[in-house]
């Protein structure tokens, strides 16, 4: 066999024996027949130990290998089984590719950087494999990440949030480290069980190292921390409390657009095509329809909104101003978290006086909520939480949970988001 290296380096393989290449024209792919060098044969599957043969297994076996080119391309070689002491009888490793793998580290690795950079049809299409072979692929790949690093090391301030997928069946528990703005956990569920896994999993030491936490107010969530991190300061999640109002506003819109409906169901109906010159108006219609269109104008920071959704605006405070008042309440109690401190405190005060008075049931709940947990509030703006941290993970999630949809298991959806937001995204093959 000539050009052994040159071929190992095409095909992204090392201490392996090349023992010949062949081209099958009709199923236009290029098989590899290999074998592991003697150093790396007979070494269980799990482990890796040096272990005595047991027998042949299934004979030849297949693993697909990057394309060469516009070229398919398998290694094929003999898949024999190994007696180890602590995993019993199992296939021998191979060095070219993960236990129980059907491709090859080089094509495993590219699978799990595509998987982070592109979407699902580029990976699909590209890499010739189905969406669950990537769901596969990126959890083999994190496990190995995983193995090499202590993600939960040094953790100071953390975030606590859920986050919902499954079209809001199934949810995530997530744990973000504020520090250096990575996700460090994630486990299916939302119960007490879920995040005292996580607190079990960090260990009484290094517990008692977390200075903050950060989370959505769940009472279950609080009695948790205030049992094992017996340091930390337990903060508010503006990211939160902003959607708390959001939630109340949206309410109040839903009602108003409510009532617009039972008028409109008053009105006649209309057929199909431009209504005549002289057709009866339906201000009932037309303002449910308005209602409908302006979630987004209510729902934005003013600084973001479309000329159009200015208009939007203007046309509720002009026609509705108990929306309206609901708009503005919401929005004062959004830019309290830009405010320093001592301003911050002086605002909070000031909206929780006006929520209370202000007759819309929505905020005169909001208000209540406020109060029960304004110490943890003023704590995010006293220490510097409120950076927006929890929010914009919280979108790049909810985005990987769009994209992970298809995968078999929860366990795929966790491997994508540490993969991509953990602090160690995959790298290309041959690159540094
Ligand atoms: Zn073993």
């Amino acid at each position: 066999m000539r050009d052994v290296s040159l071929w190992g380096a095409l095909l992204g393989v090392e201490k392996t024996v090349i023992e010949r290449i062949e081209f099958d024209e009709d199923a236009d792919v290029v098989v590899a027949h290999v074998r592991a060098t003697s150093r790396q044969r007979s070494r269980c599957g799990v482990c890796g130990r040096r272990c005595a043969g047991y027998d042949r297994g299934a004979g030849r076996r297949t693993w697909r290998a990057l394309d060469l080119g516009t070229v398919r391309s398998v290694l094929e070689a003999d898949a024999p089984r190994v007696t180890c002491r602590e995993h019993g009888v199992v296939v021998a490793a191979v060095p070219w590719a993960r236990h129980d793998a059907g491709h090859t580290y080089a094509f495993d690795e590219t699978v799990a950087w595509l998987a982070t950079q592109s979407s699902k049809s580029t990976v699909t299409q590209l890499m010739r494999i189905a969406w669950r072979t990537v769901g596969s692929i990126i959890t083999r790949v994190w496990a190995d990440v995983d193995a090499q690093h202590d993600r939960l090391a040094g953790l100071r301030r953390i975030g606590i949030d859920e986050i919902s997928y499954k079209r809001g069946f199934k949810f995530l528990m997530v744990v973000l480290d504020h520090d250096t703005r990575r996700l460090v956990w994630a486990a299916p569920g939302r119960t007490s069980a879920t995040v005292r896994e996580f607190f079990n999993l960090l260990g009484e030491e290094r517990c008692a190292q977390i200075t903050h936490v950060s989370a959505d107010g769940a009472d279950f969530i609080d009695t948790i921390v205030a049992q094992t991190c017996p340091n930390a300061v337990r903060v508010a999640d503006p990211f939160h409390v902003v959607k708390w109002a959001t939630d109340a506003l949206d309410e109040v819109r839903r009602g108003a657009w409510n009532d617009a409906r039972a008028l409109a169901r008053k009105e006649p109906r209309r057929g199909r095509g431009r209504p005549r010159s002289d057709a009866l108006p339906r201000p009932g219609s037309e303002r449910a329809k308005a209602l409908k269109g302006a979630r987004y104008s209510l729902w934005k920071n003013p600084a973001n909104l479309t000329d159009n959704q200015q208009v939007k605006l203007a046309w509720i405070a002009a026609t509705d101003p108990e929306l309206y008042r609901a708009y503005l309440l919401k929005e004062g109690l959004r830019v309290i978290f830009a405010l320093p401190y001592t301003a911050a405190v002086e605002a909070l005060n000031r909206w929780i006086s006006w929520a209370r008075r202000c007759r819309i049931p929505a905020f005169v709940k909001l208000q209540k909520s406020i109060v029960k947990h304004k110490p943890r509030i003023l704590a995010a703006i006293e220490h510097g939480l409120s950076n927006g941290l929890i929010e914009s993970t919280n979108t790049k999630i909810r985005l990987i949970t769009r994209l992970a949809f298809g995968f078999r298991s929860p366990e795929a959806l966790i491997a994508l988001a540490l993969l991509s937001l953990g602090g160690h995204r995959p790298v290309l093959p041959g690159r540094k």
